[in-house]
């Protein structure tokens, strides 16, 4: 039958034995024969794949040559693979003869050979596809690993943290948003973000959402309120990003939320006892301003009128004394609910302090409906009510002012009604008064500004402006004077000359004076804290500062409180006060310079000193009052009074410092003088502390820079 088939093809047995070799050689895999478990036949390339001679391979068995962890698995393989005809490659390892192992792919099948059943294998080296495939594997690992990492930090977050896709549907949520939420991840995850956003966040959200898309930017702490699965609100705070693919293309957002619930119910808290009052909860006088402001902007955009009403109790101070505080807190909280029940919801009902209340009423069609209103008030005012089992009657004063007609801005209408209440008070109180030019006398200003003046103190609305002085001789800054500030809300910023004399009278001026020696004293070393150089700090005194018994202790506690060095700190006194009482006021002036502070004599040469006097006074510094300045040179008269100063200043051996300096004519006369110091307009005008810091070290920068040159 053999010699047929070679016949059929035209093929010797031969050449049908070359032509297998041939191919054998050629098909790119090794080629084993094994027979009764031992190498029958091995190819060349088999040969050159395991580095093995024919002679090392023939008659051995092929397992000996399998790397030991795979022999016995590949044994059952090729057992298997026989018995069933099956084909189908395996893997393994083999050991080359120079001992590296290769892994090895291999087909068998059941052949005849020599006459009896063989196994027929193919052989090939598969090393490096092997190599790369666990390399890929192993990174696959790294990567499922540190995807693992990060998800279990994302878990164990205290915020937070979401993945949308672009549709805006959850893909991914952590336990904390799942917190935030009130949601489980089932109920989550697939949803759209519209399950917990209302209506305005939705639209924030979107907007949000939209913007990093179109920016690529991501977008950090924005504040978000959420709805929770209760029902509830929470405030979130929200940063977040576009998540990317591979190809660089937008698929959707992360983000974190950070539950700041507590600190928006703070903030809130916060606003709201900074504009309320925080004994009957009303609108306090800032949030009061701040709606007349927003009401006065409509009402003159749509042409309408509105009211302002200023309300003061007429007995309350009575009340107050006979039945003490609580009484009185007890009275003001009634009123407050009485004056806004008697008005309608929109009226703004607000407290300026004490048994001063306000109220603005907006969309006012005449001046009858104001009079209906104030009536209003009166009669919620004057029933009578029962405090601590008392039985209390109070009585109240109503000023109006009414937009546009008797002021277009927040102040001139506040200080308008005021001065109104204040005739209504003068006419017999337990009335109201609409506002009149004919009203508005210099008394009536004069009370108006009394009782603010009363409040300033404790509303914060002192402040203090420092003027510098310049050194002739060293050309630098020595020194700055304290000026006081007052910005009233209802009557604007009031001069010193206005409302120091008011302050004098009422006798407010000694606590006051004791805030202005405190402020000095700090900012002066706050300055030097600053890395500035000490300078002196001169503050003015008043009369009833120099007779008011707790002066030392309060210059002391100022001294002591903010650290500052005593012979920085300089008291300015007029003539005029020594003459009130000088035995008195000279013991209390010694009393000063005993504690290391120096001594100025303000507004010197309007009194009536002569050189005797000033010889006996414990002082160390002449200011010459700017009325002689204001002349220079023009005046003969002037610059001989001044020059009399200055030699008596010498004389006496005093620093003489000029007040007033305007001009540079001014400035070189006192200089060629041999004036010490001079304070004016001219060289520094009174400035906020961040200003005269500023000036003191560019001045200090200037005159080193001169200096160098
Ligand atoms: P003063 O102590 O003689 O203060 C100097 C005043 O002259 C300041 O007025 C200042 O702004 C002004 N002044 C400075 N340089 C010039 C200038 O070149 N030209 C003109 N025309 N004026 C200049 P201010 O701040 O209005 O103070 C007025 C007065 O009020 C002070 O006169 C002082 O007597 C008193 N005062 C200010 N602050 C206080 C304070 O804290 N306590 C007391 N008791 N009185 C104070
Ligand atoms: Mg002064
Ligand atoms: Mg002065």
């Amino acid at each position: 039958m053999k010699s047929k088939d070679v016949g059929e093809t035209g093929l010797t047995k031969k050449d049908y034995s070359q032509l297998f070799r041939e191919i054998i050689d050629n098909v790119g895999v090794g080629i084993h024969i094994v027979q009764d478990g031992k190498f029958a036949y091995v190819s060349p390339l088999f040969l050159e794949l395991t580095g093995y001679t024919e002679e090392e391979l023939l008659g051995k068995d092929p397992f000996q040559f399998i790397y030991p962890e795979d022999r016995e698995r590949t044994r059952q393989i090729a057992v298997e693979r026989l018995k069933t005809r099956n084909s189908e490659a395996y893997e393994y390892r083999f050991l080359k003869k120079c001992g590296e192992v290769i892994w090895v792919l291999e087909k068998i099948s059941s052949v005849p050979y020599h006459g009896k059943r063989a196994s027929l294998g193919s052989f090939m080296d598969i090393t490096e596809r092997k190599r790369q495939e666990l390399l890929h594997q192993e990174a696959v690992k790294a990567l499922r690993k540190s995807e693992e990492r990060y998800r279990n930090i994302i878990e164990q977050m205290e915020d937070g943290y979401f993945e949308v896709d672009l549709r805006g549907k959850l893909t991914y949520v952590n336990e904390a948003e799942c917190r935030n939420l009130g949601y489980s991840k089932e109920e989550l995850i697939g949803k759209d973000y519209k399950l917990f956003a209302d209506e305005n966040t939705r639209k924030a959200l979107f907007k949000l959402f939209n913007n990093i898309y179109k920016t690529g930017r991501p977008v950090k702490a924005y504040d978000m309120e959420l709805i929770k699965k209760d029902g509830t609100r929470s405030f979130n705070e929200i940063s977040a990003s576009l998540i990317v693919n591979n190809k660089g293309e937008a698929i959707g957002f992360r983000g974190i939320a950070r539950d700041v619930s507590e600190r928006k119910l703070q903030e809130e808290r916060i606003r709201y006892l900074a504009t309320h009052d925080a004994l009957t909860g009303l609108p306090n006088r800032m949030l009061f301003g701040q709606l007349l402001n927003h009401a006065i902007e409509g009402a003159s955009r749509y042409r309408r009128k509105l009211a302002v009403f200023f309300v003061d109790l007429d007995r309350f101070k009575i009340i107050n004394d006979l039945l003490g505080h609580e009484a009185g807190d007890e009275l003001l909280k009634e009123t407050a609910r009485r004056f806004k029940a008697a008005l309608r919801s929109m009226d703004v009902v607000g407290r300026l302090g004490g048994d001063e209340f306000v109220v603005m009423i907006e969309e006012l069609k005449n001046e009858e409906h104001a009079a209906v209103v104030a009536q209003k008030l009166l009669d919620a005012a004057t029933e009578p009510l029962k405090i601590m089992g008392e039985e209390c009657k109070v009585t109240a004063s109503i000023g109006i002012s009414i937009y546009p007609r008797d002021g277009k801005d927040e102040q001139i209408l506040m200080k308008h009604a005021d001065m109104a209440m204040y005739t209504a008070k003068e006419e017999g109180k337990n009335n109201y008064r609409f506002y009149t030019e004919a009203i508005a006398s210099p008394f009536i200003e004069r009370m108006s500004l009394e009782k603010n003046l009363r409040y300033a103190l404790e509303r914060n609305e002192f402040s203090l402006h420092y003027q510098a002085k310049l050194d002739f001789k060293t050309g630098g800054i020595k020194g700055v004077e304290a000026l006081l500030r007052w910005n009233d809300p209802v009557l604007g910023p009031v001069t010193p000359t206005r409302f120091i004399p008011i302050a004098e009278e009422t006798g407010l001026i000694v606590p006051i004076g004791r805030w202005v020696l405190k402020t000095a004293c700090k900012q002066n070393v706050t300055w030097q804290k600053e890395g500035l150089p000490p300078i002196s700090m001169a503050v003015n005194l008043s009369l009833r500062q120099l007779m008011d018994e707790n002066l030392l202790d309060d210059i002391r506690a100022a001294l002591d409180e903010s650290g500052m060095d005593p012979e920085l700190l300089e008291l300015e006194i007029t003539e005029s006060m020594i003459m009130y009482n000088p035995g008195r006021i000279l013991e209390v002036l010694a009393k000063i310079k005993d504690l290391g502070v120096r001594l100025a004599i303000d507004d010197f040469g309007t009194g009536y000193s002569s050189l005797a006097q000033v010889k006996s006074l414990p002082v160390d510094i002449l200011k010459v009052d700017r009325s002689f300045i204001r002349n220079i040179p023009s005046s003969d008269k002037d610059k001989a009074i001044t020059n009399t100063i200055l030699a008596m200043g010498r004389t006496l051996d005093l620093c003489v410092v000029a007040e007033g300096v305007e001009t540079e004519e001014q400035m070189n006369y006192l200089a060629q003088h041999s004036c010490d110091m001079m304070q004016g307009f001219f060289f520094s005008k009174p400035s906020d502390p961040e200003s005269v810091a500023e000036l003191l070290r560019t001045h200090r920068a200037a005159k080193q820079g001169v200096a160098m040159t």
